[in-house]
């Protein structure tokens, strides 16, 4: 292996890639009727012609170029950094990456320039994977649990997880990684659908999809809901009615409904045994989220995939809002906050079922979703990673599902790579009318 000290960043390149999936009603839910999957796609050239850290953002269409410019503005920071400053100084990298007072304005830590930063962060922790020729969640679990915390930013975390638990964590977990690593590569962990519950596929088109996950070994499938309490019921009828009550069926409002709202809805759902109810508010409303779980008990509340940080995650576990902790890849400041998250997640022994879908989504989220496996929370806890059967295509290395299971990946990194020829036949050209 090469030495780290001898790799170096010497160039950025950034892509406005986007998919016209709105003409299928693809991805279609309550408050997102039309999107257009993009990626805000990052390289990391390096002296090495065939080593690149690569990452995205994930958008679905208009702004995808503004959350690129924010990757650009803050990429720009690790040119000329060598990968052994990249892992020795990584936390001090993440949080020069956050640092600039000025941006800091427009979050702090949410937003386009905390998601810039993770798509930085991912990059970087990429380019490590790669160098040292492992799958990212492999080369995570298999750093020291020391090595992990130090390159966590605790900052107004330690009320929720601090650095001292987040290392008896790592370190109870220690002795079983091994273990874990072999039954990982084994069995794979177990993938929930999405594909067939989209809401603007009609009655029959949403059965049809559902037979054939069934048919595929998917054992939990989502569907959308949250526009109409009539149709809602009628959907989950038909679900229940065709396929019984040993599918497990969660269900995924979007953000639609109001606090009071929610509450109602969902007890007017409580006959179907859902595994959970996705977001049913605003991801930011911690205090709705806690009042909305403890009014529709027992049935869980799910919620994650837009929470602008750590520090809501750590408002919804500290305030029982959230039964299951939704982490995605590209949403948060990139691995150094998702370990914080997952991390955190365990303290509060709430399982970790990542979102995933959108573009490149499910290929990258595995990794954290693997590495929770084997190196914090084990096998025994309830974890689905969300699978959606779409534009896997696009990658270089796209996540492998077999009988209802991701199977661990194999190829060096976080594998976000997309082939360069549908970056090439993707790449939006900026229309000056979209400005105005
Ligand atoms: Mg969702």
């Amino acid at each position: 292996m090469t030495n780290l000290s001898e790799i170096k960043i010497t160039g950025i390149q950034t892509f406005d890639v986007r998919f016209p999936t709105s003409k299928s009603l693809d991805g279609s839910d309550a408050m997102n009727p039309d999107p257009d999957y993009s990626a805000a796609y990052l390289t990391l050239q390096t002296n090495f012609l065939h080593l690149q850290g690569v990452s995205l953002v994930f958008t679905i269409g208009r702004g995808n170029d503004l959350q690129l410019s924010a990757i650009e503005r803050l990429a720009i920071k690790v040119k000329g950094l060598t990968l052994d400053q990249i892992f020795n100084d990584n936390l001090k990298i993440y949080m020069d990456l956050g640092s600039d007072s000025q941006y800091r304005w427009l979050g702090p830590e949410y937003g386009i320039f905390h998601m810039a930063r993770g798509a930085v962060s991912n990059a970087l922790w990429d380019l490590l994977a790669k160098a040292n020729q492992k799958p990212l969640w492999r080369y995570l679990a298999e750093l020291e649990p020391k090595e992990l915390v130090n390159v966590i930013d605790f900052s107004y975390l330690e009320d929720g997880l601090n650095a001292d638990e987040a290392l008896e964590i790592l370190e109870l977990a220690r002795d079983s990684k091994q273990v874990n690593i072999s039954r990982a590569i084994s069995e794979g962990l177990p993938a929930y659908t999405t594909s067939p519950g989209w809401l603007g596929y009609d009655d029959q088109k949403m059965l049809q999809l559902t037979r054939k996950a069934v048919e595929d070994g998917f054992k939990l499938i989502k569907f959308k809901c949250g526009l109409s309490l009539k149709d809602d019921r009628r959907r989950l009828s038909l679900v229940r009615e065709k396929f019984g009550k040993e599918l497990l069926v969660a269900v995924d409002a979007n953000q639609k409904w109001g606090v009071d709202e929610a509450i109602d809805w969902i007890n007017e759902l409580k006959e179907f045994d859902l595994s959970w109810v996705e977001e049913p508010t605003h991801p930011e409303d911690v205090v709705g989220h806690s009042q909305i779980a403890a009014a529709v008990a027992p049935t869980p509340i799910a919620t994650g995939e837009m929470a602008g940080s750590r520090i809501t995650f750590k408002q919804l576990l500290k305030l029982d809002g959230q039964a299951i902790v939704q982490i995605d890849a590209t949403r948060v400041g990139g691995v150094n906050e998702n370990l914080a998250i997952v991390l955190m997640a365990r303290k509060f022994k709430k399982p970790i079922c990542p979102h995933a879908g959108g573009v490149g989504l499910c290929e990258m989220v595995q990794h954290l979703a693997f590495f929770d496996a084997v190196a914090v929370s084990g096998f025994k806890n309830l974890r689905y990673i969300e699978f959606v059967d779409h534009l896997h295509e696009h990658f270089k290395y796209p996540v492998e599902i077999q009988n209802g299971c991701y199977q661990a990946p194999k190829n060096p990194g976080m594998n976000a790579d997309m082939k360069e020829s549908s970056v090439s036949r993707y790449t939006h050209n900026l229309d000056k009318k979209e400005m105005l």
